[in-house]
């Protein structure tokens, strides 16, 4: 069932046992699946993303991450608000386009994508500008594999007393958050990254109290994240529209793996392996990274070109043949391509990607 490792950010490589508990089907209106499978996930959820798992709910939505935060944004924030969007890559930027979709009242602030977010910049703006309600910020950008500051963004946006939203999409589960501490009021993530499952839907973890005051603020049917949330709570894990039941029961099976493995912990101290053997072997053969060490997340790692004559398409197929699917680069600045170490893939993994690129060199 693997013809090849998917060294990509999402999907990715998943056990043979998530794909497995894929294989029966499900009723959405039997408490089977309601209350045996969904409602635990929920619980589960907070429980893995909050040291005060009373404060916080999961709301699960179908679709994309994407989907998710748009939900957030597009729910959450009403026209009278103003939102800072602080920005060091494509998923900061996107939250941006959100923005504009819903008219709301926003500001980009731009970081450049191979910088972190600057905490002293956000709190500099925040003493200018009193009238900013929520700030949103992405903990990973994949778009490099930059990992921001969080707790440091975070003390400032709580100092200001702000509603803080994350996109914690390619870290929730790789890397250890824990919102009650930071104050995150709203994170998102999503079934195919550090859990470890397949796509087809997103969730949200909500401060409950604020949730509960977003009744009716949503623009969009579909993305309403209050309707959504909603109908979880009173109906026990049932979902407004079709669920993707086959995921989601996945998704239950990768929680379990994830319990199995240690916990979050557990799993970051894997993926930081992976990423060093995949950096110390990389730069072993000439490879430079494009991010400092300081600003590297675990997730994922973007290389320069080796030369200029470098032809990624040859690179990329050749590889491809060994058994390893990469990612191209996607910063407009620099000529990269990018290799995930999340998913069910080792620090073994690695070793032999690095052997495979010697020889195809
Ligand atoms: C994957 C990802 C998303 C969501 O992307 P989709 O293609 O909609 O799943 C959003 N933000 C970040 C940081 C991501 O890594």
């Amino acid at each position: 069932m693997r013809p090849y490792l998917l060294l990509t950010p999402g999907p990715l490589t998943t056990s043979e046992t998530v794909k497995e508990a894929m294989m029966s089907d499900w009723c959405t209106w039997d408490e089977d699946y309601n209350v045996g499978i969904v409602e635990v996930i929920r619980k589960e959820l907070v429980e893995l993303a909050s040291s005060r798992p009373e404060e916080y709910t999961a709301v699960l939505m179908q679709g994309s991450g994407s989907f998710c935060v748009e939900a957030t944004l597009g729910s959450v924030i009403r026209p009278e608000d103003h939102l800072l969007v602080a920005a060091n890559g494509a998923y900061g930027k996107r939250m941006g386009v959100i923005a504009d979709y819903y008219h709301l009242n926003y500001h980009l602030m731009k970081f450049d994508e191979t910088q972190q977010v600057d905490p002293a910049q956000v709190d500099a703006y925040l003493n200018e500008h009193p009238e900013v309600t929520h700030v949103s910020v992405v903990h990973c950008e994949t778009t490099t594999g930059v990992l921001n500051p969080l707790e440091a963004i975070a003390e400032v946006v709580k100092r200001h007393d702000k509603v803080l939203i994350v996109d914690a999409m390619s870290s929730f589960g790789g890397v250890p958050i824990d919102m009650a501490q930071l104050g995150i009021d709203f994170m998102i993530s999503s079934a195919n990254k550090c859990i470890q499952g397949v796509p087809g839907f997103g969730f949200i973890l909500a401060r409950r109290s604020l949730l509960e005051q977003c009744k009716g603020v949503a623009r969009s049917l579909s993305l309403d994240l209050y309707d959504q949330w909603e109908t979880m709570e009173k109906g026990h894990g049932k979902w407004r529209f079709t669920s993707p039941t086959h995921v989601v029961r996945a998704f239950m099976q990768a929680l379990n793996e994830l319990k199995a493995e240690g916990g979050i912990a557990a799993r970051h101290a894997r993926y930081s392996e992976n990423h060093r053997t995949l950096v110390e072997g990389m730069r072993s053969l000439g490879f430079r990274t494009l991010l400092p060490d300081e600003a590297q997340s675990p997730v994922i790692t973007s290389f320069y070109y080796p030369s200029a004559d470098f032809n990624f398409k040859d690179f990329y197929q050749k590889l491809k043949a060994k058994g390893f699917v990469i990612y191209p680069g996607k910063i407009s600045q620099a000529d990269t391509f990018r290799i995930g170490n999340i998913g069910d893939v080792f620090p073994s993994d690695f070793t032999r990607l690095v052997e495979a690129i010697k020889e195809i060199r």
